[in-house]
C-alpha cells in the first residue's frame, strides 16, 4: 500500500519513521510519502495561505498549491483522497479496514481555517475527521489514519494482533497481565495461570463482553446486552468488613451491583 500525505509541515511526520511503521515501510509493507504542499506554490514568496473572502477570523489555504500537489502526486486519481476535516465522516474501525483493502490513500492536511471549498469540490473523494473535536492542523489526523490502516496491511502485524482486540467485534479487549504475577499486591487472575485455555477463552470473552457493557454498551445490540445479564455470572457482592463504615460499605456495594456498570 502507498500513502501519500500532502501538508505544509512536513517536518511534523517524524513519528511515522519510528517503531512498527518505520519497519513496515523498511520491510516494504508500506509506503509513505510526504509531499511539502509549499513546494507547489506558483507564489513568487511560496504564500499558500489567504483572508478568507466575505471576512472572518483566520487565515485559508489556497487552492492552486493543494491542486498542483494533488494532481502532481496522483495523477490518474489512482488514490482514495482524503481531506482531514473536523466536517468529515467520523473514523472508525471499520472504516480503518475498508481503507487497508485500497491500494493507494492520498492523505490532505488542512491548517489554519482550513483549505478553500473548490479544492475539496473538485479533487476531493471523502472527509474525514478523527473525532468531534478541533484540531490545529490535519497533520497528527493524518498519522492517526496512516498507523490505524498500516495495522491492516498485510505483513505489518502478525494475525493474531489483530483479533480480539478492541472494536474488532463490536467489542473492547479483556484485561490483559504480564509478569510478575504478583505486583503492589495484586494477583494475576489465577484462571491466567491454570493452564486450561478453555477456561482462559470463556473468561476473556466474559470479561471482554462486561467491560463493554459497562464502558460502551452503545456497541453492543439490546439482544446481546440482554442476554449478558442472564448468560455472565452474577458479580460477587463483598462482604461487610468488621468497623467498616456505613458510607464505605455502600460504596464497596455499588461498586460490584449489576445496576452501577452502565453508570
Ligand atoms: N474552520 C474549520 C472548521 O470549523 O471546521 C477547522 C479548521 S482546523 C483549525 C484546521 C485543520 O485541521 C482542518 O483543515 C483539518 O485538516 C484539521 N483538523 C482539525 N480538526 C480535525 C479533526 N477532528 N479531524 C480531522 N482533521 C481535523
Amino acid at each position: 500500500m502507498r500513502i501519500d500525505i500532502l501538508t505544509l509541515f512536513p517536518e511534523m511526520f517524524t513519528p511515522l519513521s519510528e517503531s512498527i511503521i518505520q519497519r513496515a515501510r523498511e520491510a516494504g509493507a508500506i509506503t509513505v510519502c510526504v509531499h511539502d504542499i509549499r513546494e507547489y506554490s506558483l507564489d513568487k514568496h511560496k504564500k499558500c495561505d489567504d483572508y478568507p473572502f466575505g471576512g472572518g477570523a483566520g487565515m485559508l489555504m489556497t487552492p492552486q498549491p493543494i491542486a498542483s500537489a494533488i494532481t502532481a502526486v496522483d495523477p490518474n486519481h489512482e488514490a482514495l483522497r482524503i481531506y482531514l476535516s473536523p466536517k468529515g465522516k467520523v473514523l472508525s474501525q471499520p472504516i480503518v479496514r475498508e481503507y487497508a483493502k485500497k491500494e493507494r490513500l492520498l492523505l490532505l492536511c488542512g491548517h489554519y481555517e482550513g483549505v478553500d471549498q473548490r479544492v475539496i469540490d473538485l479533487f476531493i473523494d471523502e472527509e474525514l475527521s478523527v473525532g468531534d473535536y478541533v484540531l490545529t492542523g490535519g497533520e497528527l489526523p493524518a498519522m492517526i489514519v496512516t498507523d490505524a490502516v498500516a495495522r491492516y496491511v498485510e505483513g505489518v502485524l502478525n494475525v493474531a494482533s489483530l483479533q480480539n482486540e478492541s472494536h474488532t467485534e463490536n467489542r473492547l479487549e479483556y484485561p490483559q497481565y504480564t509478569r510478575p504475577q504478583e505486583f503492589m499486591g495484586l494477583s494475576v487472575p489465577e484462571v491466567l495461570v491454570s493452564g486450561d485455555h478453555k477456561k482462559v477463552e470463556q473468561w476473556r470473552r466474559e470479561e471482554s463482553l462486561i467491560l463493554t457493557r459497562k464502558r460502551r454498551p452503545d456497541l453492543l445490540t439490546e439482544e446481546e446486552r440482554q442476554e449478558s445479564y442472564t448468560t455472565l455470572p452474577k458479580p460477587k457482592v463483598k462482604r461487610r468488613k468488621r468497623g467498616t463504615s456505613q458510607s464505605n460499605q455502600e460504596s464497596t456495594l455499588n461498586a460490584v451491583q449489576p445496576q452501577s456498570e452502565d453508570k
